[in-house]
């Protein structure tokens, strides 16, 4: 019972490190946010102490009354601010809701659609090394190359000359909506289901700034950590004919015992979700991106080299192409990471350098909107990224520029 500095003193002080990196850096990786305290809290919680397989009313363990009612608040939760006819808040993360679901709905060897990796798609949308790419029949499609937006003909296309079972929709690294009606059209001209992977924008869809998918597919999953805003996890919704079939995909088929404290936090940030507090920090976050993504179509950036993918955005995020700069994707993370802010590489479609170098750089706003960040901030943000992705930068004078932001909005003042 002795607190974590006396009885690991090494894990503590990588913990402190990290919190520390926390504060004092600028987080702009576009899958990660910074969860409420009240949502450490409960992710940190007794609860993690607790077996409770099955579902709640429906355990094969005693002594579940109490993890019943986070359980079944977070599953009323997620119906409720999505408008979902059934919810599964068990999965341990965005890739076992995934998976999950092509195990509820396909057998092996079925062909399945799904945005190719390399064009802003998800590992589980059927990369090869992955499960789904190892046991599905997967047709990738793909953006096109004039605008950089999915090619719905390519969709329809590959839709009628594969007749695939399911087309998946939804995407890792791509700066625009997708048009949830279209996808939902040329799956019934197939008679294939609509399975929409929400997990980089729930927290949009939830504060009501993007189109909801929810009433297009037959199944929406999402992970709980990024916009959303919540602890690392998976939450799956699905239309009221699929829900058994969903349930025992997760368990028993992949998972055993859920992690009953990360349920009880996801049912903390289902109730944020909900509030007027987290609009305004989703509005911040679309702000910020258009912000950004106008920033780095300005004349002095494109001289650089530095291009928009798209021109703009209407997300969170911002893709940078960096094919005709003379910076690559990895000296750019590399720079950024040198003045204080953590950004990821990425791959832009048809990237003439090899995937651990890469053109491109994936730039979200999630994490610095949720820590206060305002249009004037994210203005200053902007101009430090344009500056850093000139040929030469002061290194100096702008990591003074992102600490002097980071001390401005102090990152869990109370831990
Ligand atoms: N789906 C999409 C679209 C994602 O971007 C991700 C993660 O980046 C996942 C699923 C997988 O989530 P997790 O890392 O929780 O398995």
């Amino acid at each position: 019972y002795d607190p974590l500095a006396s009885v690991d003193p090494e894990v503590a002080a990588a913990l402190d490190a990290e919190l520390d990196r926390q504060r004092s850096t600028l987080e702009m990786i576009a899958s990660e946010n910074f969860a409420p305290v009240s949502v450490l809290e409960a992710q940190g919680s007794v609860l993690t102490n607790k077996y409770a397989e099955g579902y709640p009313g429906r355990r094969y363990y005693g002594g579940c009354e109490h993890v019943d009612v986070t359980e079944q608040l977070a599953i009323d939760r997620a119906k409720a601010l999505f408008g979902a006819e059934h919810a599964n808040v068990q999965p341990h993360s965005g890739a076992q809701a995934n998976t999950a679901v092509y195990f509820a709905l396909l057998q092996q060897g079925d062909t399945i659609l799904g945005l190719d990796l390399a064009h802003g798609g998800h590992l589980t949308h059927g990369m090869r090394l992955n499960y789904s790419g190892k046991t599905l029949n997967v047709v990738p499609y793909h953006v096109s190359p004039d605008d950089g937006l999915v090619d719905m003909d390519e969709v329809a296309a590959l839709a009628a000359e594969h007749r695939p079972k399911m087309i998946v929709a939804g995407w890792s690294a791509y700066p625009r909506q997708l048009d949830f009606a279209a996808f939902r059209e040329i799956a019934d001209s197939v008679g294939a289901l609509l399975m929409v992977d929400m997990a980089h924008f729930a927290g949009l869809v939830a504060a009501g700034l993007h189109p909801s998918p929810v009433p297009y597919a037959d199944v929406v999953t999402t992970t709980t950590h990024k916009t959303l805003c919540g602890p690392r996890g998976g939450l799956i919704l699905c239309r009221e004919p699929y829900a058994k079939k969903i349930n025992s995909a997760v368990f028993p088929g992949m998972q055993g015992g859920p992690l009953e404290h990360v349920i009880a936090a996801k049912a903390v940030a289902l109730k944020i979700a909900g509030t007027e507090e987290f609009r305004q920090q989703q509005a911040r976050t679309l702000e910020g991106a258009r912000l950004i993504a106008e920033r780095l179509m300005e004349d002095d950036a494109a001289k650089a080299g530095v291009k928009v993918l798209t021109g703009g955005t209407d997300v969170h995020l911002v893709l940078v192409d960096l094919v005709d700069s003379e910076l690559t994707g990895r000296d750019a993370e590399d720079r950024l990471h040198e003045i204080g802010i953590t950004v990821n590489r990425n791959a832009v479609p048809n990237d003439p350098r090899p995937p651990m170098v890469t053109s491109g750089l994936r730039v979200g706003t999630p994490a610095l909107a949720t820590r206060g960040f305002t249009s004037d901030d994210f203005t200053e943000v902007a101009d430090i990224l344009a500056l850093a992705l000139q040929p030469s930068f002061d290194a100096a004078a702008l990591s003074a520029r992102t600490r002097a932001l980071a001390d401005k909005h102090p990152l869990y003042p109370g831990l």
